[in-house]
């Protein structure tokens, strides 16, 4: 038997507000395919670092070692960037200077081509969820990051305010720039990384890379199957705070994203407050769960992570059924939700770890229902 080496599943959270880890990378162990092409004399090479506030690594198959560490350093250099344009921890990052400066002049203010394609998916993702996934979430989320830290409700008062101003009405692009009402926050922790890591891999391409994996933190995307095999191997989260995958599945020319509270929540008298917030409530998630999803990018899967957790394993299928009936210009790119697979699952009642399939309900799609529950 072949030995895996299997890359922890990561716990995010920093820089870019990212939630709960889930998916991971391990070295590939697909079968070997034998088709003969002149990058199947390739070597592999892996890079990691920390950017945007998590731990960051990139495994690609290079013709040589100038090659690689030109194309890993051109990666780090567009995290670096979209960081500082994305970060809502960062006070002087972009998105938070805009929303200040047009919360406050009332007038549109100018932004990037980075953040402009940020927000233009962040309000594709907040339509197609029916509200589910909402980047305005900001207020809150910060309301409840500081309660994680004093171990208390947030003051009711200025809890609903901030709910107040959570909405697609409160924001809009213009030609050149974006318009935000007072009081408008931008949380784009939800799809930012799915974003950053589509990025890499065109960064990447760029330097004739196609047969690569970016992890940020757990969230990936997969390029082109290391040479002669069938994809990458890559471990899919359980519901364990740190622990071992629940399952693996071998993918390519995916974006792989999980999200769910394993890792980041509060807890007071009993109830688990999750750092997913259902936007439409402005309340966080109480339910013990993880959410996975593939989709044809990372920036899909990302947003739909977040959004299947908040959805819940009632609304989910409905979701789903509503994607796969959607024209390209809704979805952003053709055929971005043909591959879509969804794993879902949530803890029973009060039911305490080890989480065994008895105790936890699951909602998946073929793909993921074909290996749940060999895990
Ligand atoms: P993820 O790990 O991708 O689910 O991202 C979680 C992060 O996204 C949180 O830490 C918040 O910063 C933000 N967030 C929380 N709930 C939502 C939501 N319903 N829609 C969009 N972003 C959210
Ligand atoms: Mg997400």
């Amino acid at each position: 038997m072949k030995r895996r080496t299997f890359i922890s599943a990561l716990c995010g959270g920093v820089a870019l507000g990212f939630g709960t880890k889930g998916a991971s990378a391990t070295t590939p162990e697909s079968t070997e395919k034998g088709n003969a092409s002149e990058t199947l004399n390739w070597r592999r090479f892996e890079f990691a670092d920390k950017k945007m506030g998590v731990p960051t690594r990139i495994v690609m198959h290079a013709p040589n070692s100038e090659t690689a560490n030109a194309a890993a350093n051109a990666v780090w250099k567009r995290f670096d960037e979209l960081n500082a344009a994305l970060s809502d921890y960062d006070s002087e990052s972009e998105i938070v200077r805009v929303c200040r400066e047009s919360g406050e002049s009332g007038a549109p203010v100018a932004i990037s081509g980075d953040l402009r394609r940020t927000l233009e998916e962040s309000r594709r993702f907040c339509v197609l969820t029916g509200g589910a996934f909402d980047a305005t979430v900001g207020p809150v989320v910060k309301l409840w990051r500081r309660s994680r830290y004093f171990n208390e409700r947030p003051p009711e008062k200025i809890l609903e305010a901030a709910k107040k101003t959570v909405g697609l009405d409160g924001w809009k692009l213009t030609e050149t720039g974006v318009e935000t009402a007072p009081g408008v926050r931008f949380d784009v922790g939800g799809i930012a990384k799915g974003f950053a890591l589509d990025e890499a891999l065109e960064t990447l391409r760029t330097f004739g890379i196609e047969s690569a994996l970016v992890d940020a933190g757990g969230d990936l995307r997969l390029g082109a199957a290391p040479p002669g095999k069938d994809g990458w191997t890559i471990g899919v989260a359980g519901l364990v705070k740190d622990g071992e995958p629940a399952f693996y599945r071998t993918l390519a020319n995916v974006g792989v994203a999980s999200s769910g509270d394993a890792n980041r929540f509060l807890e007071l008298d009993g109830v688990r407050y999750s750092h997913i917030i259902d936007p439409r409530t402005g309340e966080p998630l109480t339910r013990r769960c993880v959410a996975t999803v593939v989709a044809a990018d990372a920036t899909a899967a990302d947003a739909l992570a977040s959004a299947v957790c908040v959805l819940g394993l009632d609304e989910t299928p409905k979701l789903l059924e509503r994607l796969k009936n959607i024209d390209a210009e809704e979805a952003g790119a053709p055929g971005r939700f043909e591959s879509l697979e969804t794993i879902l699952y949530r803890v029973k009642n009060d039911a305490e770890p080890p989480f065994t399939a008895e105790k936890i309900d699951v909602f998946a799609t073929p793909g993921f229902a074909d290996v749940w529950p060999t895990r």
